[in-house]
C-alpha cells in the first residue's frame, strides 16, 4: 500500500461513530485479537489462510515532521528533531503495523475498541484526556497529561475500593515513568506494584479490598521489570529493595494491606533471584 493510501485510511472519518467505522472494520477484521471468529454474519477467512499476520508498514521517518530516522521505531519514541512522540500500532482496519502520531494512534485505539467491544471505556478515557488537557497550561506535554490522568484514575479506584484496578493503575504509572526514561522512579513504582500484587487486590469492594492474609499471590511480570531496571541502573536487588521502597511504604501506610512490606521484600527478593 502506498503512503498516501495509508494516510487516507488513517484520516478516514472514524470519529463520527456513524456507519463508516463499522463498514471498513467489519470487512477487514472478522477475527478478534485472539484469532476467534467474531460474528457469524461476517465472511470467514479462507480455510487455508488462517489468521493473517499483520503486514509491517513501518517506515524510518517521523510521522509528525517527516525527518528521516536512524532506525524504524519498535515502540513509543520521542523524535529528536521535533520533540513529538511517535507511536507504533497495529491498525486493525488494514492489518498492518505502522508508525503514527498521537492523533493517529488515538484513532487506531478507537478502531481496536470497536473490534474488542470496549468503545464505551475508550470514549470515557478520551473525554478524560480532553478534560485534563484543557485544565493544564499549554506548555505541559502529552506525558504530563497522561501522568495527571493516571493520578486521577488512581484516586478514583482507591476511593471506590477497587484495589485490583488500583494496582493495575500503579503498574501503568510505572510503565509511563519507564517510557519517559525516569528509571529510578519507575523502579520504585514497580516495587509498589509488586507489593500490591502480593496482597491479592480485589475488584469487588464488598468482598474486601484484598485476599485473606494467609494467601500470598504470585507476583508475575512486575518482578521482570524490577530485575531489568536494577540491571539498567547498576543496582543490586538488595539495594533496590532497601533504598527504592519509598512508594511501596507509602502504599503500606495508606492502604494498610495485610502483608507488611518487610515480609513482602523477602518474597520479592526470592522471585528476583529465581529469574
Ligand atoms: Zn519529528
Amino acid at each position: 500500500m502506498s503512503d498516501s493510501g495509508l494516510i487516507g485510511l488513517l484520516a478516514s472519518p472514524i470519529m463520527t461513530f456513524g456507519g463508516e467505522i463499522f463498514g471498513p472494520l467489519a470487512t477487514l477484521t472478522n477475527v478478534d485479537i485472539f484469532g476467534r471468529k467474531k460474528s457469524p454474519t461476517l465472511p470467514p477467512w479462507p480455510e487455508s489462510a488462517g489468521p493473517v499476520e499483520a503486514e509491517d508498514c513501518r517506515v524510518a521517518a517521523c510521522p509528525s515532521c517527516g525527518v528521516a530516522l536512524k532506525k524504524v521505531p519498535g515502540a513509543k519514541t520521542k523524535c529528536q528533531d521535533c520533540g513529538e512522540l511517535m507511536y507504533v500500532r497495529t491498525d486493525p482496519r488494514i492489518n498492518a503495523r505502522v508508525v503514527v502520531t498521537k492523533d493517529q494512534a488515538d484513532i487506531i485505539d478507537l478502531a481496536w475498541a470497536v473490534v474488542n467491544g470496549t468503545l464505551d471505556e475508550k470514549v470515557e478515557e478520551m473525554s478524560h484526556h480532553a478534560q485534563v488537557r484543557a485544565a493544564l497550561p499549554p506548555q505541559f506535554s502529552e506525558a504530563d497529561v497522561q501522568w495527571r490522568m493516571l493520578n486521577e484514575d488512581g484516586l478514583k479506584f482507591s476511593h471506590k475500593g477497587d484495589m485490583y484496578a488500583y494496582q493495575q493503575n500503579v503498574s501503568k504509572m510505572a510503565e509511563h515513568l519507564r517510557e519517559c526514561g525516569n528509571l529510578q522512579h519507575a523502579l520504585q513504582m514497580y516495587l509498589a506494584s509488586a507489593y500490591l500484587v502480593i496482597q491479592g487486590p480485589q475488584s469487588i469492594p464488598e468482598m474486601g479490598r484484598w485476599l485473606p492474609e494467609t494467601f500470598i499471590a504470585p507476583i508475575g511480570i512486575e518482578v521482570d521489570y524490577v530485575r531489568s531496571l536494577c540491571e539498567r541502573l547498576g543496582m543490586t536487588f538488595e539495594d533496590a529493595l532497601e533504598n527504592e521502597s519509598r512508594v511501596a511504604t507509602i502504599e503500606e501506610k495508606t492502604k494498610r494491606p495485610p502483608v507488611r512490606w518487610e515480609e513482602a521484600k523477602i518474597v520479592i527478593l526470592d522471585e528476583l533471584r529465581a529469574g
